[in-house]
Formats: structure tokens, sequence, C-alpha cells
């Protein structure tokens, strides 16, 4: 068309971005690409190599080396040998770096945006607008944090060599995401960028190796998931730093189980976009553009599941079908278009049969008519599905391409409740101009990010990240910080020296044998080895005391028995009989999860509720300290000194949480716009916890207090060798205000208990202190719902140090929510 014709149509003509600097820099390297390795670039071979191509017409852009665990081990050597002095550089070198490394991105955005856009087939527009801006910022950012390390992290230490896995979506960026805070801190990083676009994270290399990084710091080994299942498997790695799938983020955690790696998962999503009928409907119809035409809705947090209110449904969807028609289709480097190609054509063949599911199922598809998609390569249109029920395979299932799903919603309650219909929990979008109802709505979600009247926000200051199976840990923010960082104390905790804890179980574990002394065999139990449990030496029990103990189980608020009818004899560690406590199994484990599921009113306590009862614990238990003490020599033989001071240290420990209850408070975030984004500290939900045996008491206190002064409701089993001192807690509990349900302790033996708890998909996170072995169980347990686990890995705390309270377990505790809301008319 001539210019003329366009200026009486007003139609769109082509505006390519130039590529040439691009396509020079693949010329320079013959369009052969190695490891890149301790600073230098690896031989290529094209026998172990694989092509990269253009989304937009298919054609390869260059071949790249297929990574081998040989690979993966020299780089991981490379990063290992640089990380002592790259630490050693202190906070202000390590931030000249990372400064240096934001200016070298900003001197080549438009080499990195054209890059980006080949590889990926992404708008050229979004590329050079959002995602370089976004990686310069996160690393200025980060730099910050470098800066302030000494001064604001000198109780923590890097945690080593990190492996870091990424996915094709937003190449670059998740680089940035995850390469920036772990550097900051003095980590150094291998990095395996995704098969289908690993081009900008080659350039970066080269180009951070000129701006003078130290050789060894970054590292990038390009593969296929072969290669990233080699670096998740290497010894060497300390850390795991996941993007992907929910599917490949079950494997990891399932391969890295017991092996004392750190790990963040962050994965997929089915984000709602909830619409109310006082909205502002123009704004939220670009708020979808936005949610899932970004990125061609290649997005973890796009908003795929459009809630709309009933009475508004029909005028919003037209309004949508109005908007559709405009948007634009074509190649990345066209700076008129909306959306670009996607990625690859086995992902345009899952999306096109996932919508011919949705088709079977009987929903009604709609894609605008007058659409022209380009002639080669990978191109899907917007499209926009209805009729959908909320238990739909388009409706649960993440497309991950340009495919709107929408639902409809009478009340507010309905829309949380649909909402939350998701197995995933990363974002949330809430359009109403009622602020109180948006502010209401914000903290029921399940969702680690919520957007007000705004969809795909992001900033380097607010942390990002999923709840649920979407994964956890945060990117982003001062908690992204902590993603890279361990408890210097922690680190010199030794593994649990071998103790013999003296119990008893029912000889046949009959019933009637199970009450009366008569029958039992006392066993010795072998802990902190990480193998068996019950084992050893069978002997004679000793003499029943005159009043018979037996301690029932305490669930939902009452003393109950246990489901099996059985009890555990409880030893002295001379060998006399102390008492009985109830064999709990997995029915009571199940009953205890309701009763604590149904206490869901503890988590919308206030914090100054919560924190008077933890006062009031205190209190009651001080009122026994003298008969607890006296318990704890008995039970534990250890001196009458040190039993004082550890019912002193519950005590104490309790006034912490009580302190903290009303105290971690999150923060307040201003990032690049105008408006907040508001960093809350929300509990987790249940949380499962297995106690250690050394200080039962002390121990079992530093569990509990930080997860319920958050809001959290526990399952609490406790020591195998001296329960008893949490059963009689329970009767402190009973005298202190503390709801039925929020604590709930069962008796018996731990390795299965907390094994039951770890797979229980109503568990929202497990904690594990006592043996290797249970650690190593309860992760690999944790896979059915990604349950967030802590463990100690076999390792013995003294509880009674500060190392052992504080803001470890408070981030144990509690997962951010950001709630972002922009203000203005
Ligand atoms: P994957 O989870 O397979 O890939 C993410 C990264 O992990 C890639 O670098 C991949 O390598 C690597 N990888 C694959 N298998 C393993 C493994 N066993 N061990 C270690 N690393 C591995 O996602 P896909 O790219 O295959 O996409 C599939 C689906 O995942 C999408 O349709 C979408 O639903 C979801 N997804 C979610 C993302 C998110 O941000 N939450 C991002 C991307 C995808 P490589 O791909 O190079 O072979």
């Amino acid at each position: 068309m001539s210019i003329a014709e366009y200026f009486s149509s007003m139609d769109y003509g082509p505006a390519p971005e130039d590529d040439k600097a691009a396509r020079a820099w693949l010329a320079e390297h013959n369009a052969r690409f190695g490891h890149f390795i301790g600073g230098a670039w690896s031989p290529f071979s094209d026998a172990a190599s694989f092509e990269t191509q253009e989304p937009a017409n298919g054609r390869m852009l260059a071949r790249i080396a297929q990574g081998s665990a040989a690979d993966v081990d020299r780089a991981v050597s490379a990063a290992r040998a640089a990380q002592p002095a790259w630490y050693r550089l202190g906070g202000h070198g390590r931030a000249k770096h990372l400064y240096a490394l934001a200016r070298m991105v900003q001197r080549h955005s438009r080499l990195f945006a054209v890059l980006e856009s080949l590889d990926n087939g992404k708008p050229i527009r979004e590329s050079r607008d959002i995602d370089i801006p976004l990686v310069a910022r996160h690393l200025l950012y980060y730099a910050g944090w470098a800066q302030l390390q000494e001064s604001e992290f000198p109780d923590w230490a890097p945690l080593g060599v990190v492996g870091q896995i990424v996915p094709w979506n937003f190449p670059l960026l998740m680089l940035a995401w995850k390469i920036a805070p772990a550097l900051a801190l003095g980590n150094c990083v291998v990095l395996k960028p995704a098969e289908f676009t690993p081009l900008t994270a080659l350039l970066f290399a080269e180009l951070a190796d000129r701006a003078g990084l130290p050789k060894g710091v970054l590292n990038v080994v390009t593969g296929d998931g072969t290669t990233g299942a080699a670096l998740v498997e290497h010894a060497g790695v300390d850390k795991i730093a996941f993007t992907g799938s929910t599917e490949v983020g079950r494997l990891i955690r399932k391969t890295t189980a017991g092996t004392g790696k750190s790990l963040t998962l962050e994965l997929g999503g089915k984000s709602p976009f909830i619409v109310f009928d006082d909205a502002d409907l123009d704004s939220a119809a670009e708020g979808v553009v936005d949610a899932i035409w970004f990125n061609q809705g290649q997005v973890c947090c796009a908003g795929s599941r459009l809630l709309v209110h009933e009475g508004i449904e029909q005028r919003f969807v037209d309004k949508l079908r109005r908007r559709m028609e405009t948007l634009r289709v074509g190649t990345s480097l066209d700076k008129g278009i909306d959306i670009g190609a996607i990625i690859d054509p086995i992902q345009l063949e899952r999306i096109t049969t996932l919508v011919e599911r949705g088709v079977e199922e009987g929903c009604a598809v709609w894609q605008p008519a007058t659409l022209r998609l380009p002639k080669d390569g990978s191109y899907f249109p917007p499209t926009l599905i209805t009729g959908v029920s909320p238990a739909s395979v388009l409706a649960q299932e993440e497309i991950f391409g340009p495919v709107l799903v929408t639902m409809t919603f009478r009340t507010p309650d309905e829309a949380v409740a649909l909402a939350n219909h998701t197995r995933y929990g990363l974002a949330a979008s809430v359009w109403t101009e009622t602020i109180g109802r948006a502010l209401d709505i914000a903290p029921r979600l399940a969702s680690g990010v919520v957007w007000i009247n705004a969809t795909n926000l992001f900033d380097a200051s607010v942390g990002f990240g999923g709840y649920r199976e979407s994964g956890f840990g945060r990117e982003g923010g001062r908690e992204g910080a902590y993603e890279y960082l361990k408890p210097r104390a922690w680190t010199a905790f030794k593994p649990r020296t071998q103790t013999r804890a003296k119990v008893s179980v029912p000889a046949g574990g009959d019933e009637t044998s199970s009450t009366s002394q008569a029958g039992h065999v006392a066993i010795d139990v072998a802990q902190g080895d990480g193998e068996g449990d019950l084992s050893l030496a069978t002997r004679n029990v000793g003499t029943p005391l005159f009043i018979d103990r037996t301690a029932k189980l305490f669930i939902g608020g009452k003393q109950t028995r246990p489901d099996g009818g059985n009890s555990t004899v409880v030893l002295s560690p001379a060998g006399e009989r102390l008492g009985e406590v109830g064999d709990g199994n997995r029915k009571d484990i199940r009953d205890a999860v309701a009763a604590a599921r149904g206490a869901q009113k503890w988590a919308n306590a206030t914090p100054h509720n919560r924190s008077q009862v933890l006062f009031f614990l205190a209190e009651n238990l001080a009122v026994r300290a003298t008969e607890f003490a006296r318990q704890l020599v008995e039970r534990t033989g250890m001196s009458e000194t040190d039993a004082t001071a550890e019912v002193e240290h519950s005590i104490d420990r309790l006034f912490t949480y009580a302190a903290w209850a009303d105290k971690f408070e999150g923060a307040i975030h201003q990032p690049p716009l105008r408006g907040v984004a508001l960093a809350m500290n929300e509990p987790l939900g249940v949380i499962g916890i297995g106690c250690p045996d050394e200080q039962p008491l002390l121990s079992f206190i530093s569990l509990l207090a930080p997860a319920i002064a958050l809001g959290n409701r526990v399952v609490i089993v406790p020591s195998r060798a001296c329960p008893l001192m949490a059963t009689d807690f329970y009767q402190v509990i009973e005298t202190s205000d503390v709801p039925p349900g929020v604590v709930n302790i069962v008796t018996g033996d731990p390795r299965t208990l907390v094994g039951v708890l770890a797979s229980h998909d109503d568990v929202d996170a497990v904690w594990s202190f006592g043996d290797a072995g249970q650690s190593a169980d309860v992760e690999r347990a944790s896979i059915g719902n990604l349950k967030r686990t802590f463990v100690d890995h076999g390792r013995e705390l003294d509880w009674t140090t500060p190392d052992a309270e504080g803001l470890v377990f408070l981030r144990q505790a509690s997962q951010v929510k950001n709630i972002w809301i922009p203000y203005g008319d």
C-alpha cells in the first residue's frame, strides 16, 4: 500500500525493527555457540548440538551445544573455584559489578531486545519496553542489597554454588531475576537457559565477561532437560532455583530430597482475573489484553481465567470481543503488533489440543473473524472461551497460550471460591472501584501476588512467587535475597549424635495388651542414623507407677483415644516405666488435619489476639514451672539445673513469639508507578511438625510457637523419647484460651506419623526435626501438593540459643503475598 492509502484506511503499515546488529553478533560466532564456562567459550562440536529457531518463521538462528554431565561438572567446578574470592570482594565490590552489569544491559538494550524477540517470537515492543528495562532494574536493585549486605544480613552467609534453570517465556528476564540476587549476595552461578531460547543468556555471559565480571562467577551451560537434570543431580551444587512447569518442579523436589540442597520453585499458574459489576469496564477490558495476550499468554501468572459478575457478563464479553477484533498478530520484529509467535510448533499443538478438548466438552470458542495470521511460523489467534465449567480441563490446566476462559459469579464469596478452585496459587487480579471490597477480597485469595485494578505488574522491589502448587520461595524484594543466604549459626550445627530413646511397643499390637504393662516389649530406638527406627534388643520393663499415666492424643481441643487403641510405654533413661502415650496412626493424623483445617478462624484472628494467647500460654506454663522441671529430670535424667533452665527457656520462647505475633508485619513497597505494593506475611495454613528428642519441652515449644503466632494451625508429633512433656503441655493449652483445633498433638512413631503428614494433600507445610532419614522422607513425600518443608537434615540445634528462634522460623511460618494498589483516577 502507498502512504496515501494507509492515510485513508488508517491501517498499520509494517514497522520492522532493525535486526542487523543481532544478526552480526550471530555471524561473528558463525552461528555456533559452545557453553560459557570460567569466562571462556567451550569448544563447539556439531555432533553434540541442537538448533534454535525463529518462532516467527521457523528459520534456524544458530546451533547450540548440548550440555553433558561433564560440561555441567566443569561449570560447577569453575563456579566453586571462583566463589570464595567473589564473596571476599565484599558487598561494595560486588555492588560495583552488578551496577556495571546493569549499565552493560542498558548500553546494549536494543541488541538484547532484538535478539530476544528473534529467539522467542515475542513482540519487540514487549522485549524493548518491558523485559530489558526490568532486567536492568533487577541488577541495579540487587546491587543495592549487595552494598547493604554486611549491615543488613550480618548473620547470614551465601549458599555457595547455585544451579539455576530458566524457561523460554522470559529468557533474559528470568536470568536476571535469578542471577541478580545470587551474585549480589556472594554466590556463583551455573545457569541453564531453555533449549528454545539460549541466545540472550549467552550474549549476557559474553558481555558480562567484557564488563569485568570475574571468571567463573557466572557460567552458562546450554542444553535440554537432561542438562538441567545433570545440574540438579550434581553434588557440588548448594541450591537449585527453578522456573518452569509444575511437573518438572516435582521431579526436582524429588531428586534433591535429603541432599541438603536449598530449593526454590517458581511454577505454573491458572490465575483468576475477577471483574465486579462496579469495575471500570473499559479499563478492565484493557487489563484482560495485558493479562492474557501479553507474551502470547505464555506467562506463568497470565490472567487466564476471567471471572465476571453475572449481571455484566454479556456487556463485558461484548466489549472484549470488540477489543479482540483490533488485536494484531504478527512477526516479532514488527513494532506495530500486539501478539507475536508461539514459541514452538510443539507448544502450538499443545494449545490447539487443549482448545479442541474444550470444544468437545461443549464450550463456546470465539476468535476474531477478520484476524490475519502470518503464513509461516507458529501462531495462534487470541481466543475467548465461554460456557466453561469450573471443573473443565480448560479451567484447570495451564494452557500457556493466548486463550482466555470465562466463568461467572454472583457474590464476592463465590468469586473467591471460584478463584481459589485450582491447585495453583501464583497471581490474581481484582477489578472493582470499591477499595474496601478489593482489600477484603485480596487476602482471601490463595496467591502470592494480587493486582488491584491492574495486572502483570512486576518490579525488583516486590517479591514474586507462588502459593500451593505454584511453588515456593520468592524472587525480588528483600525476601528474594534470603533465598540465596543461609543462617550462619546453622552451618555450625553438628550431625545429631546417636541417642537411645527408651520406649516400648505393645507386643503383637493387640488392644488388650496395649494398656497394661504385661505383654509390652521394650525396645531401644536408634535416633539420628538416618536408617530404620525400631530395631535392637528386647528386655523387661520396669515396675508400674502407682497412678497409671496414659496420655491420650489431643485433637480438636479434646483428649482423644488413638484410633488403633494402642499405647506405647514410655521409659525413663534408667528403664523405669514412666507412663504410656497413645500410638497414633494414619487415621488420627487425618482427624487432626481436619481439626486443624477447621480452625481457620485462628488465621483471621487479630495478631493482638494471638499474641495474648501466647502470653497466656507462657503464664500458665510458669505457674507449673516446678512440676515441668521435675518431670524433665525424671523423664530425661538431666540435672535439676538444666531442667529448670529448659522450662525457663520455654517460657521465654513463648514470650518471644507472643512479641512477634503482632510485629512480624510485612512491608510497603514503592515500585516505580503511582501506587504501592503491600507485602503481607500470611500464614501457610496447616503445618505438620515432627519434634526432635533433645530438650523435649523446649524444642516442642520452639517449633509450635512461631507456627501458631503467625496464624497457622499445627499437627505436632512430639519427641519419640519423651512425649509426655508434650502431652502434659496440652493441659496448659486447655487453660490458655487456645481455640480447639489450633494445636493438635499426635503421639506415636514420628517417622511414620510425620511421613503421613508429608504426603497429606491438605497439609500446607511440614517441619521435621530429629533425624536425617526423616528429613529426606519428608522432602520426598512432599511432592504431592508441593508443600513447603523445613527440615534439620539430622543436624542438632541447641534450642537454648537465640539461633533456635526468630527470623528463620518466622519466615518458615509465613508466605509473602504482595498486593499491588495503583492509585490515581
Ligand atoms: P519445563 O518445565 O519443561 O522447562 C523449564 C526448564 O527446565 C527448561 O530450561 C527445561 O529445559 C528444564 N528442564 C526440563 N526438564 C528438566 C529436568 N528433568 N530437570 C531439570 N530441568 C529440566 O517447561 P517447558 O518449557 O517444557 O514447558 C512446558 C509447560 O510448562 C508449558 O506449557 C507451561 O505450561 C509450563 N511453563 C511454565 C513456566 C512458568 O514460568 N511457570 C515457564 C515455562 C513453561 P529445556 O526446555 O531447555 O529442555
